[in-house]
């Protein structure tokens, strides 16, 4: 059975966008690509090989469900991180694949010897110290015991990385946490030095800090939304054009998501659209239904706010979004039918509907709207 829409991935987009982010990041700095939520709903099993192409080794993800899914499709000498969430047999899992993860709770580092010892193995493991986040991340003062633990279990564990995550990199309003946190990282790494954990690498920098902060970007930098073509903010997009001469946006859109036309139909004066009360036909209109709403990821957020492009023209989201509907006023096109394509991210006739265009409000809707597209839209690669 087809979906009732499409996600199309632009190889060449994502390849030009790690070619860019290589070249700016230099030599010196490795990339881990961030594919967490599905590689940011552009589907982890299309995204991982291209990104391989462009010479990827190296992939961040939260779950150990997630890490399955790059194993699944990566090159034997890629490597995997898991930054969030594993039960105690995924830990188990994660030793016997030799993947990496990080370590935020002693109880985890004991988990996690005790694995390594069963299946003789050696744990990769990443040391999260916690900055000023409070989120995840060893205290200084908990530290105290991960060293002593470590130091009794050497031969178990492998001390792959050092890392810490940044409270808000994307906006200026953060700064001063921001630098604290990254005095603090600084302090950490010596402390422990001093205390012989020696880390192999330095990682602290997700897409926002690799660009205004260059200071954080140290061993490897986890890059999320940049490779998929999206600034985290408007912010920092500015602050990476300040530095520059060329005023335009270096990165390429990968994903665009599209459906079409399923019926149409004629609205008269003084009618309301859909549910309730949201939009009232302030002429005569002409309406498209296209079947994709709520549940396909299309936020309710969005009722009479979302705009998609059809036959090469905008037309905007009228009334409420509902579960698996929205409705699109297509009075000004002139020949549009039933099965007619329609954008709902992407670009046609020079014009495109990004993610930001709708999230002036909300920076954060890039990267929600991104995760939440279901993983079952049919994922498809061009170019
Ligand atoms: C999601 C995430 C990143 C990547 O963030 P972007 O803003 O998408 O670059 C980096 N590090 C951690 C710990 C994350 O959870």
């Amino acid at each position: 059975m087809a979906g009732t829409s499409v996600i199309e991935l632009d190889r060449t987009a994502l390849i030009h966008n790690l070619n860019f982010l290589q070249h700016f990041l230099g030599d010196e700095v490795k990339i881990s690509s961030v594919v967490k939520s599905n590689a940011y709903g552009h589907g982890i099993e299309q995204f991982v090989p291209i990104a391989e192409t462009a010479g990827i080794r190296h992939f961040s993800v939260f779950s150990a469900a997630e890490a399955e899914a790059v194993c699944n499709v990566k090159k034997p000498e890629t490597d995997v991180m898991i930054m969030g969430w594993m039960s105690d047999e995924e830990i188990e899992w994660a030793i016997e694949k030799d993947l990496e993860f990080f370590v935020f709770e002693i109880i985890k580092l004991e988990k996690a010897a005790e694995k390594a010892k069963k299946l003789n193995k050696v744990a990769k493991i990443h040391i999260e110290v916690e900055t000023g986040l409070n989120r995840t991340g060893f205290t200084q003062k908990q530290l105290v015991k991960v060293v002593k633990f470590i130091k009794e279990n050497r031969d178990l564990f492998y001390i792959q990385g050092l890392c810490t995550h940044y409270a808000g990199a994307e906006s200026i309003a953060n700064h001063v946490r921001i630098q604290k946190q990254i005095r603090k990282y600084n302090q950490l790494y010596k402390w422990l030095w001093n205390r012989d954990i020696i880390p192999e690498i330095r990682h602290t920098a997700c897409s926002a800090a690799a660009i205004a902060y260059p200071r954080t970007r140290m061993d490897m930098v986890r890059v999320g939304i940049l490779q998929y073509g999206f600034w985290p903010t408007r912010e920092t997009f500015i602050q990476y054009i300040n530095k520059r001469m060329d005023k335009t946006d270096p990165l390429m859109r990968v994903l665009s998501w599209k459906s079409q036309i399923m019926s149409i139909k004629k609205v008269k004066t003084g009618e309301f659209v859909s549910y309730g009360t949201a939009y009232l036909a302030q002429e005569d209109k002409v309406i498209a239904i296209v079947p994709v709403g709520y549940s396909d990821g299309y936020s309710r957020s969005l009722s009479n706010m979302g705009r998609v492009i059809i036959d090469g023209q905008i037309a905007p989201v009228i009334g409420v979004v509902n579960m698996n509907m929205l409705i699109a006023d297509v009075t000004h096109i002139p020949g549009v039918k039933r099965g007619d394509e329609v954008i709902l991210i992407g670009a046609d006739n020079g014009i495109e509907i990004t993610l930001a265009s709708f999230a002036d409000f909300n920076n954060q809707l890039n990267y929600e709207l991104l995760a939440r597209l279901p993983m079952n839209i049919p994922r498809k690669v061009i170019n």
